[in-house]
């Protein structure tokens, strides 16, 4: 197979596959310690997903008010509702002032208080004092532009290390030999030429699955292709059944409204006006958690209290705050209100539905960014020379529920982890093992598959296909049934995948082909979505089960694996951490999760 492509070699230290905000920390930082390192992106680095994030990222600087790092850890962990692995929870919020200052230092333009300290915002679910204060003004702010200024940072400060940087590089599969992880096989999108990159580690740092669903806020290229790289590894997906919606999407475009927009007062009504939210979080109110505000929002809908002609949506107000404040702290979603929803938000409330909007679950790392899995009784067993970071990852410190801010917060922290792991066990230069021969059949038999397909289903009508099944049966409601004709429908998509039929053979800037293998790395990831939902018989964070409305801690308070293996589902329990790093902390014992 391999000898009919002519194969370019590369050889490395470490190589990452991506270049958003985790993939860019963590090359940045392996590259700091003197490794050889690639990072191989598909798309350039700046057009990475991290771009869009708007409203901030999680840190207890205190600048705005009292805050510690311990009230940050509470509020991660109940967000998560228990299911966050605490000794991850710890590391991610006492790191999280540190990698702050280090991204202020690194270039980022925050936002300023009158004194010139970071400015702060408050986001969902921050609160001071355990839970117990008011909330938290703890997401640091580029006005609403975090992501963008963090990413063209990144990007610049990666550049003054020697890091090579292979852009507008598809990495297909990776090289496994018993177990361990070797290398990567990528293809050069403009010319299509294969290449090997022979790598001691390789960090998967591909984002989240998003695009999965039909109505995503995330970009298009956000299609999991790590997790698919993971899955044909035979690595278990973690906690895949924890889609987030987040609450204010414009409604028909999918486009996000920052919860920013909540923190600087804005508000949620249904078709009667009625600030709806006072009665499902009467403390919180429109500054609950995601899942919170999203299942609140879907109720309305369902009785009858929807706005709009359909009855389908729901309105956000900003109309109330002052133009200068909203020009301020929020530019960029005026310019959104307007060209997606052709709405003047200082006049007009803008309308929202409920969006995906991230991914809780995908490849299970522990604090250090190596990938683990059940192996012999052990859940934490290491899969060596594989890291995965970012969206792409499940650490796990979100859980069950992400609170806005911060994943942005995770990139840094544990893209930095990742480089202090790997600087501490790959010395610079180490030889390579021979490979067999064959080491990258794998890889292009793959890619020849769809290649030379030849079936009558357009990789769009696949791709379509699945996504309604995810929108329509792994939404914000799931019942038994649902999920059922879910698994059902959802595998039956996947059979469709052996139909496929692409017409251009040709390797140079083939985007039926790019999007083919896109897809080939969604679908497995939409079926274990599917088949872990259903089977988790209970009501935690984002999953919210009609028929089982309770969380269940005896049973479930457990992360879901998945294997997918020849076209079928394997499901299996890893414990959560219980346990912290330090004394510092003790364990945060579960209780109910009300805001
Ligand atoms: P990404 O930024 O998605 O980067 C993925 C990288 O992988 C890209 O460089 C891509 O080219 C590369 N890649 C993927 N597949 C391949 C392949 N096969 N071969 C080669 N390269 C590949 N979080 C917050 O904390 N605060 C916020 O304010 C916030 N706002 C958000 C706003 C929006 C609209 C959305 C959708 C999300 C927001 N989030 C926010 C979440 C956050 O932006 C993402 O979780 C985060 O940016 C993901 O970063 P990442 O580094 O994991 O991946």
């Amino acid at each position: 197979m391999a000898e009919a492509y002519k194969i370019i070699d590369h050889t490395y230290d470490a190589v990452v596959v991506g270049a958003g905000g985790s993939g860019l920390r963590a090359a940045m930082g392996i590259a700091e310690a003197g490794l050889k390192t690639a990072c191989i992106t598909k798309v350039f680095p700046t057009r990475s997903h991290t771009v869009a994030a708007q409203g901030g990222i999680a840190a207890s600087l205190g600048n705005m008010g009292p805050d510690h790092w311990t009230w940050h850890m509470y509020d991660t962990v109940k967000g998560s509702d228990w299911l966050g692995d605490q000794d991850a929870i710890e590391y991610l919020c006492r790191e999280a002032p540190a990698a702050v200052y280090e991204l202020e230092h690194f270039g980022v333009p925050f936002s300023r208080t009158e004194e010139g300290k970071i400015y702060q915002r408050a986001f969902g679910g921050m609160t001071q004092d355990m839970g117990n204060g008011p909330p938290a003004q703890r997401t640091c702010a580029a006005a609403d532009r975090t992501g963008h200024a963090m990413l063209h940072a990144l990007y610049q400060q990666s550049l003054k290390y020697a890091t090579d940087f292979y852009i507008e590089y598809f990495a297909i599969d990776l090289i496994m030999v018993n177990g361990e992880c070797k290398g990567v096989i990528a293809m050069c999108m403009e010319d299509g030429t294969i290449h090997r990159f022979r790598s001691h580690a390789v960090v998967l740092a591909t984002g989240g699955y998003g695009r999965c669903y039909f109505s995503a806020t995330s970009a298009h290229t956000s299609t999991g292709d790590g997790g698919g790289m993971a899955i044909r590894a035979g690595i278990p997906m973690q906690d895949m059944e924890f889609v987030q919606f987040h609450p204010t999407g414009i409604y028909g475009a999918g486009v996000l409204i920052t919860e920013g927009a909540r923190g600087e007062g804005g508000y949620l009504t249904n078709s009667q006006g009625e600030r709806f939210m006072e009665r499902y979080a009467p403390h919180a109110k429109d500054l609950a958690s995601r899942d919170v505000v999203s299942r609140s929002m879907a109720m309305e809908i369902r009785e009858g209290r929807g706005v709009g002609a359909e009855g389908d949506h729901i309105n956000l107000h900003l109309n109330h705050i002052d133009p200068a404040v909203l020009h301020e702290r929020l530019p960029g979603i005026s310019e959104t209100a307007k060209i997606f929803a052709g709405v003047d938000l200082t006049k007009e409330p803008i309308p929202v539905t409920p969006t995906v909007h991230y991914n809780m679950g995908g490849i299970p790392t522990n604090y250090h960014g190596e990938v683990v899995t059940l192996r012999d009784g052990n859940p934490d067993a290491v899969v060596p020379g594989l890291f995965a970071v970012g969206e792409a990852a499940c650490v796990s410190v979100h859980g069950a529920n992400r609170l806005g801010s911060n994943s942005l917060i995770d990139l840094v922290v544990f893209g930095r982890a990742t480089a202090h792991k790997i600087a501490d066990i790959i010395k610079p230069m180490t030889a390579h093992s021979p490979l067999a021969k064959d080491n990258a059949d794998f890889a292009l038999g793959r890619l020849d598959g769809y290649r030379f397909s030849k079936g009558g289903s357009p990789t769009s009508s696949v791709r379509a296909q699945m996504q309604k099944t995810m929108q329509a049966n792994a939404g914000v409601f799931r019942t038994a049934e649902v999920l059922s004709e879910g698994q059902a429908k959802i595998d039956a998509v996947y059979q469709r995948m052996a139909d496929i039929g692409i017409a251009d053979r040709s390797l140079v800037f083939n985007t039926d082909l790019i999007e083919t293998l896109e897809l080939d790395n969604m679908i497995p990831q939409a079926v274990v979505t599917m088949h872990s939902a259903a089977a988790r018989h209970e009501s935690r964070g984002a999953h919210m089960h009609e028929d089982f409305p309770n969380r269940d801690d005896v049973n479930f308070m457990q992360h879901s694996l998945a294997w997918f293996r020849d076209g079928g589902v394997t499901l299996a329990q890893r414990p959560v951490h219980s346990y912290t790093l330090t004394d510092e902390i003790e364990y945060i014992k579960p209780k109910a999760r009300v805001y």
